[in-house]
C-alpha cells in the first residue's frame, strides 16, 4: 500500500485531468496523487511528465492510501455516469472530513443530488465548474466551486494557487453551497454561446455587406480588440479568420463545414431559464442558431426559397463596420445582462448567496468569456448589489443608449439583406421590450381571459377580474385564479 504523501489527488487522466494535475504539481508545496480507470493512461502520464513527481496508483484503494488526511481528490472524468461511478468508488475508501471535488461539466441538479448523498457519509462534496479548456487547466483556469464553507476552507488555498490571475486576483471564489458552482459555470457557457454567435453575425454582416475578405475582417477584429470589445473571443476570432488552409490556399473559414456542434451546456442554460421564467433570448437564439446550422436536409430543401426582391448595398463600408461594432457591443451587454438575471433567479430558487460582482471578477481570466468588460459588471454590482437588471446600471445604460441607433440600423440592414441575425435582432427586441411603457401582454391577458377565464388585473384597481365573455360581457371580480 502506498504511503500517504500527496496533499491533493486527481482522478481521470484524459486531457483535462492530466493538465490540471500538472498545474497542481507545478505549484510550490504540492505533491499530486493520480489515478485513472485504465492504468495504462496513468503510466503514460507518469512517463511523459516525470518532472511533475506524480504519486501514481493503479487502484482506488492505493489512491486513497497515498493521500494525506483529510484527503482531497478532484474528479476530472466524463460527466454523467463516469462521475457517479468514481464517486461511488471514492465513498467506499474515503472517510468523514475528506473532500471529493467534481471538476467535470456536471449539470447543477446532478451536483445538488450528489452533494446531498455524499454529505450523508460525512464526506464533503464540492461541484466545481472549471473553464478554460485544456490550456486553462494547465496554465490557470477560472474555477467556480460550490459546496460547503468548511470544504472551501481547505480547498480554497489549493484552488487559488492553480487558478488564472486577473489584475492580481485569482480567478476563483466560493460561489455558494451544493450546485451553485456548476450552475454558474453553466451560465458562463450560455453567455459564451451568445458571445460567439454575436461575433459570428458581425463577421457575416461585414463580409456580405462590404465584400471584405476574412483576412481583412481579421484586421477589423484585431482593431476592435483594442477597445471596449477587448476579449479572448474577439482575439481568437481574428486568428481563425486569418488562418489560410494549407491544402487549398483558401481562408480556413471557407473550407470548414458550416454546421456548429454543441456539447449541451448552452441548452441546459436555456432549459433552466425556461423553468425559472427568465428570458435569456440571446442565449436561446445562439443555441438555436447552432441547431439550425446542423440541419443539412432542411437547409437544402429550403435553399431555393426567395430572399429579398431588392438588392442591398452598403454605401459607406467604414460607417457600416462601425455600426456593426456598436451593435455587437450593445447585444453583448444584453446577453450578459440576461445571463446575470438567470444567476439571480437561480440563487433565489436554490437559496444560494451568490455575489454577482465576484462572479464577474473570476471570469476576467482563464475562462473563454474573459474580457476587460467584466470589470464594468463587477463595478455595477458593487455600486448596487440589488441591481434588478444589469442593463439598467448607469454604465451599461449609457453604452446601450450610445449604440442603439447603430444597432437598429444593423438589424434593419440584416432584415433587408436577408442575412440572418437572430442574436442581434432578438437582443434589440428584448431591449425594446424591457424599456416599453406598455406591452401587448395586456392583449394576451385579454385573450387568455376570453378562452380560459384566466382573469386579469386592472391598471386602476386592486384585485383580479374576469369579463363574462360568453354572457353579457360585464366584468366581475374573480376570487380564484385558474
Ligand atoms: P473526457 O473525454 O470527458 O473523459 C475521459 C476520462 O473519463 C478518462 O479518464 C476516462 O477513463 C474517464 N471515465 C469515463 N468513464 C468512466 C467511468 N465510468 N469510470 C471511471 N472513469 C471514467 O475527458 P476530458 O475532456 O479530459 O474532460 C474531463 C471532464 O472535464 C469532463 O467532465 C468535461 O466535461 C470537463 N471539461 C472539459 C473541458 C474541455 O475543454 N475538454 C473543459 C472544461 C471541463 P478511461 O481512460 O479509463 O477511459
Amino acid at each position: 500500500m502506498a504511503q500517504a504523501q500527496a496533499n491533493i489527488g486527481v482522478i481521470g487522466m484524459a486531457v483535462m485531468g492530466s493538465n490540471l494535475a500538472r498545474n497542481l504539481a507545478s505549484r510550490e508545496g504540492n505533491t499530486v496523487a493520480i489515478y485513472n480507470r485504465s492504468a495504462e493512461k496513468t503510466r503514460a502520464v507518469v512517463s511523459e511528465f516525470p518532472e511533475a513527481g506524480f504519486v501514481a496508483s493503479e487502484s482506488i484503494e492505493e489512491f486513497a492510501a497515498s493521500l494525506v488526511k483529510p484527503r482531497t481528490a478532484i474528479i476530472m472524468v466524463k460527466a454523467g455516469a463516469g462521475t457517479d461511478a468514481v464517486i461511488n468508488q471514492l465513498t467506499t475508501v474515503f472517510e468523514p472530513g475528506d473532500i471529493i471535488v467534481d471538476g467535470g461539466n456536471a449539470l447543477f441538479t446532478d451536483t445538488i443530488r450528489r452533494e446531498k448523498a455524499v454529505r450523508e457519509t460525512g464526506i464533503n462534496f464540492v461541484g466545481a465548474g472549471i473553464s478554460g479548456g485544456e490550456e486553462g487547466a494547465l496554465k490557470g483556469p477560472s474555477i467556480m466551486p460550490g459546496g460547503s464553507a468548511e470544504a472551501w476552507e481547505t480547498l480554497g488555498p489549493i484552488l487559488k494557487s492553480i487558478a488564472a490571475v486577473a489584475e492580481g486576483e485569482p480567478c476563483v471564489t466560493h460561489v455558494g453551497t451544493d450546485g451553485a458552482g456548476h450552475f454558474v459555470k453553466m451560465i458562463h457557457n450560455g453567455i459564451e454561446y451568445a458571445d460567439m454567435q454575436l461575433i459570428a453575425e458581425a463577421y457575416d454582416l461585414i463580409r456580405r455587406g462590404t465584400g471584405k475578405s476574412p483576412a481583412e475582417i481579421a484586421d477589423i477584429f484585431t482593431e476592435w480588440n483594442k477597445g471596449e470589445l477587448e476579449s479572448y473571443l474577439i482575439e481568437i476570432t481574428a486568428e481563425v479568420l486569418r488562418q489560410v488552409d494549407a491544402k487549398t490556399g483558401q481562408p480556413l473559414v471557407d473550407v470548414i463545414v458550416d454546421q456548429a456542434g454543441a456539447k449541451g451546456t448552452g441548452a441546459w442554460t436555456v432549459q433552466t431559464a425556461l423553468d425559472l421564467g427568465i428570458p435569456v433570448s440571446g442565449i436561446a437564439e445562439a443555441v438555436f442558431a447552432r441547431s439550425l446550422s446542423s440541419k443539412p436536409a432542411q437547409r437544402a430543401a429550403a435553399s431555393s426559397l426567395p430572399g429579398p426582391s431588392s438588392e442591398w448595398t452598403v454605401d459607406d463600408a467604414d460607417a457600416f463596420v462601425e455600426d456593426v461594432r456598436q451593435a455587437l457591443y450593445a447585444s453583448k451587454i444584453i446577453a450578459y445582462s440576461q445571463g446575470f438575471d438567470e444567476i439571480v433567479a437561480g440563487a433565489e430558487e436554490y437559496n444560494w448567496d451568490i455575489k454577482k460582482g465576484d462572479i464577474a471578477k473570476i471570469w476576467r481570466g482563464g475562462c473563454i468569456i474573459r474580457a476587460q468588460f467584466l470589470n464594468r459588471i463587477t463595478e455595477a454590482y458593487d455600486e448596487n448589489p440589488g441591481l434588478v437588471a444589469l442593463v439598467t446600471a448607469p454604465y451599461f445604460t449609457d453604452a446601450v443608449s450610445q449604440a442603439q441607433d447603430a444597432w437598429r440600423r444593423v438589424v434593419v440592414a440584416a432584415a433587408q439583406a436577408g442575412i440572418p441575425s437572430p442574436a442581434f435582432s432578438s437582443s434589440l427586441s428584448y431591449y425594446d421590450g424591457l424599456r416599453a411603457d406598455r406591452l401587448p401582454a395586456a392583449l394576451v391577458q385579454g385573450q387568455r381571459d376570453f378562452f380560459g377565464a384566466h382573469t386579469y388585473r386592472r391598471v386602476d384597481a386592486e384585485g383580479t377580474f374576469h369579463t363574462l365573455w360568453s354572457g353579457d360581457r360585464s366584468e366581475i371580480e374573480a376570487t380564484d385564479t385558474h
